[in-house]
């Protein structure tokens, strides 16, 4: 059994195979959504910098308090209705 051509790590997943269970996988993703599309989505998502990560943790934590502290409850129908009453 070889290694795998793709990831050149793990053993290919059956013995004349080219690729190993996970980059059979991922080479199943990329026959489903294009290869390009599939590069693009691990460009934006997963090539970042260690600063960018986290700084993308700060906005996320920052995010969540706002949401805490400026929420506005949504005015619901019983609500309109004791507003027009008043
Ligand atoms: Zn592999």
């Amino acid at each position: 059994m070889g290694y795998c051509l793709f990831c050149e790590k793990e053993p290919t997943e059956t013995y004349f195979g080219s690729f190993c269970v996970n980059c059979r996988k991922i080479k199943n993703l990329g026959n489903c959504y294009e290869f390009p599309r599939i590069l693009e989505i691990l460009t934006k998502c997963c090539l970042r910098t260690p600063e960018q990560l986290e700084n993308k943790i700060d906005n996320h934590k920052k995010t969540k308090t706002n949401d805490l502290v400026d929420y506005d409850k949504p005015t619901t129908r019983s609500k309109k209705v004791i507003e027009k009453s008043v």
